[in-house]
């Protein structure tokens, strides 16, 4: 496996996962997708400054590099791409701002990280240059604003989009569940079972309104402070009406010092 970190080092085509690091199952099987569909595959690994806000994890986000070499190359990466913050971003970067899919949910609780999100990727893509890039859909908003960006901005890679990968109680994997206490951990599978009760309600006919109060009244009885659960479409993270198709059960909820997002689809 090579390990670049400059961006005139990269070889560019393949498929292509970019990342925060501290990797597990769910990078992993990106990694395994893009190596098997595009027969090569390219992991960057950098701790997005832009993408922190003020007050956020950006200095205590885990960063076991060691590891995640060991661990993608198991998982079939041909290269990592490992760049300085300094190598990325020199400066005052040039910044892409997604409207409309960007500015709900995610958006309106941590200012400015898609747009921090949105110019990383645009110079990911530019560096790596992929035929196919893959993403997970635990991060659901995050995924439609890259295909709202890669559309308009006539950007010529392949968007994958993958299921998200659970820990068997059902939490979703997620480099910040390292943050949970033991007993926090016990608990945060409630996100997970909450949305999924909303989401079974919601295609049985309930409205979404109902179903998704309920389900952040429970987590809210469970010591979670809920900031949103909404049915949204996943194409432009709108509120649905509850009888179309590509509709979800989206949340986020802070358990102790821990944010922790999810979602699962209605239908
Ligand atoms: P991150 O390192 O958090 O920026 O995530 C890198 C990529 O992995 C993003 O496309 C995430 O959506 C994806 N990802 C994170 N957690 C999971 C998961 N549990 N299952 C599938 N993909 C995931």
């Amino acid at each position: 496996m090579r390990l670049w970190s400059t961006a005139r080092e990269v070889e560019p085509g393949g498929g292509f996962v970019p990342t925060m690091g501290a990797l597990h199952e769910g990078h992993l099987s990106l990694i395994r997708a893009a190596k098997t569909e595009c027969g090569r595959a390219t992991v960057s690994i950098f701790v997005n400054p832009l993408q922190f806000g003020a007050g956020e994890d950006l200095a205590r986000y885990p960063r076991p590099i060691e590891r995640d070499l060991e661990r993608a190359e198991a998982a079939g990466a041909d290269a990592i791409f490992a760049p300085t913050a300094e190598e990325m971003f020199p400066g005052d970067p040039t910044r892409i701002v997604v409207p409309g899919v960007s500015e709900q949910w995610e958006g309106e609780r941590r200012p400015g990280h898609f747009e921090g999100v949105a110019t990383v990727v645009a110079k990911l893509f530019g560096i790596a240059r992929p035929e196919r890039a893959y993403f997970g859909r635990k991060d659901l908003q995050q995924c439609a604003v890259i295909s709202k960006m890669v559309g308009d901005l006539s950007m010529p890679v392949r968007l994958r989009i993958m299921p998200t990968v659970r820990e068997s109680d059902g939490l979703a994997l997620s480099s910040r569940n390292a943050y949970l206490s033991d007993e926090e951990r016990l608990r945060a599978p409630l996100l997970h079972s909450q949305i999924e009760a909303a989401a079974r309600a919601i295609e049985g006919g309930e409205s979404p309104r109902s179903a998704t109060d309920r389900a952040a009244a429970s987590l809210v009885a469970e010591g979670f402070e809920a900031d949103y659960v909404a049915a949204v479409r996943d194409a432009d993270l709108l509120e649905a009406r509850g009888d179309e198709s590509g509709i979800s059960v989206i949340a986020a909820a802070r358990l102790g010092a821990t944010r922790l997002i999810d979602n699962v689809p209605i239908r």
